[in-house]
């Protein structure tokens, strides 16, 4: 058995830890803030199940950029000032958007979501953890039958991929879920999903986890990392020095900084999100409802009523912009009853960095060209869904057994 050193400890590492563990290795998780306060802090708190939301780049989304460009408060923006880092990014998304190459990202994300919530399961039950996850699906929700309609590939390309999702009348909707408003018109029902009241906690529950398991957590920011006869033997923090056995790479949007540190170039770039949350209103909603047009979850969480989502293209460095966060109140609000007349309640703003590959498909595999090394990042809007499983197949690699999955689509030089 192994020592590994995890890197990261949003839920992609906090969960790694736990399959590493499971499989009888030591862990020693290395984050520069405390567990769950990267991206994994404010997320909509949605786990998905297979075919639910696997949605490739497309043709529609290279039309959409100069438009992007020009509205700063719409739901997918491009900041001006980053588009010349971003372009290497945009044009390999672009060579990616054949219907050849979107049928195979939709496979291979059907392959790796399926399982997901079983890989939940095996990590939380009988663990506090455990009472953060909900199990009583989600919904996808449109304003009009039109874009209901519209959506229908969507949903025909994730039932092919496996989905067990039900349309739902308005009728049926209204009493699944009284609180939705009259705003809202059509959905569909993902009745395997899960969901997390507290997606920071449930990090940190497993984080904690793996330290009552006799795992470490260190707070310390990792500045290099020592390669000798072609495996890293140490990271260099600001902390001080700490040897290294076996590595995992699992820092999310800031995954590429550490790859470098490997002497590995990785694509990946961030698509900024951004979070409201209302401690005051109560809500009868009782599982999270996804706009699809205004690209914005809603979930009732154990702080407060959380409206998630939007895309932001600034970098990793760009500061926060919070009238991003408000303006998802504004376009949002009427889809809750409890929420169409309150004018300015009191609310919190987040953003938070997806970490995202130009084909949206995340990294998960061996380090090219380095021995003991794996990469776990990249997840993009499925991380908190996809963090279990990934676990799971970073439990399986590095023990030396069969994963069951192709992991070719997710290797780290596919660009
Ligand atoms: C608005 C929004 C809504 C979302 N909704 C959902 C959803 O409903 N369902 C879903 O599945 N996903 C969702 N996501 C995506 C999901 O939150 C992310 O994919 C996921 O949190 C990524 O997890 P991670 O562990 O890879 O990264 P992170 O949580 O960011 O963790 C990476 C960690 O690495 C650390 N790190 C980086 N560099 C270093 C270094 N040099 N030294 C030490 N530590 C370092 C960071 O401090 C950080 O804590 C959403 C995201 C956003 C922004």
């Amino acid at each position: 058995m192994a020592h590994v050193t995890i890197i990261g400890a949003g839920i992609v590492g906090a969960c790694c830890a736990r399959f590493l563990q499971k499989s009888g290795h030591e862990t020693t998780l290395i984050d520069r803030v405390e567990p769950g306060m990267g991206c994994s802090f404010g997320n909509a708190g949605v786990i998905s199940t297979p075919g639910s939301s696997v949605q490739p780049p497309s043709p529609g989304l290279l039309k959409d950029i100069p438009g992007m460009l020009f509205e700063r408060d719409g739901t997918v923006t491009v900041r001006w000032r980053y588009l010349l880092r971003l372009a290497p990014w945009l044009l390999a998304m672009a060579r990616g958007c054949t219907t050849a190459d979107q049928k195979r990202t939709g496979e291979a994300m059907a392959s790796l979501l399926s399982g997901t919530t079983q890989a939940y399961d095996t990590i939380v039950r009988g663990t506090d953890a455990d009472k953060l996850i909900r199990r009583n699906g989600s919904l996808g929700i449109y304003r009009t039958e039109e874009q209901f309609e519209d959506d229908r590939p969507r949903r025909e390309m994730n039932a092919a991929l496996g989905a067990t999702q039900d349309e739902l009348t308005t009728e049926e909707l209204r009493q699944l879920e009284p609180s939705l408003s009259d705003a809202v018109t059509r959905a569909v029902y993902f009745p395997l999903a899960y969901s997390t009241t507290n997606p920071a906690m449930l990090t940190r529950g497993l984080a904690d986890e793996s330290r009552h398991q006799g795992g470490t957590v260190i707070q310390a920011e990792v500045l290099d990392i020592r390669i000798e006869n072609g495996k890293p033997t140490a990271v260099i923090t600001d902390q001080g020095e700490h040897p290294v056995d076996k590595l995992v790479i699992a820092a999310g949007a800031y995954s590429h900084r550490l790859a470098k540190m490997l002497g590995i170039r990785v694509l990946l770039d961030t698509e900024r999100g951004y979070h409201i949350e209302l401690p005051e209103i109560e809500t009868r909603l009782t599982r999270p409802a996804i706009h699809y047009e205004l690209a914005c979850g809603i979930n009732p969480m154990t702080d407060g009523l959380r409206f998630a989502g939007t895309v932001e293209f600034a970098g990793v460095d760009a500061p926060e912009h919070e009238d991003r966060a408000k303006s998802i109140w504004r376009r949002s609000k009427d889809i809750l009853r409890e929420t169409s007349d309150a004018e300015n309640p009191e609310m919190t703003t987040w953003m938070g960095r997806r970490p995202t590959m130009p084909d949206f498909r995340p990294v998960i595999g061996a380090a090219p060209g380095v021995a003991d090394c794996w990469f776990a990042f990249g997840h993009q809007h499925l991380g908190l869904t996809l963090a279990a499983r990934t676990g799971e197949i970073i439990g399986d690699l590095v023990s030396g057994r069969d994963t069951g999955i192709d992991l070719e689509p997710f290797r780290a030089d596919r660009f």
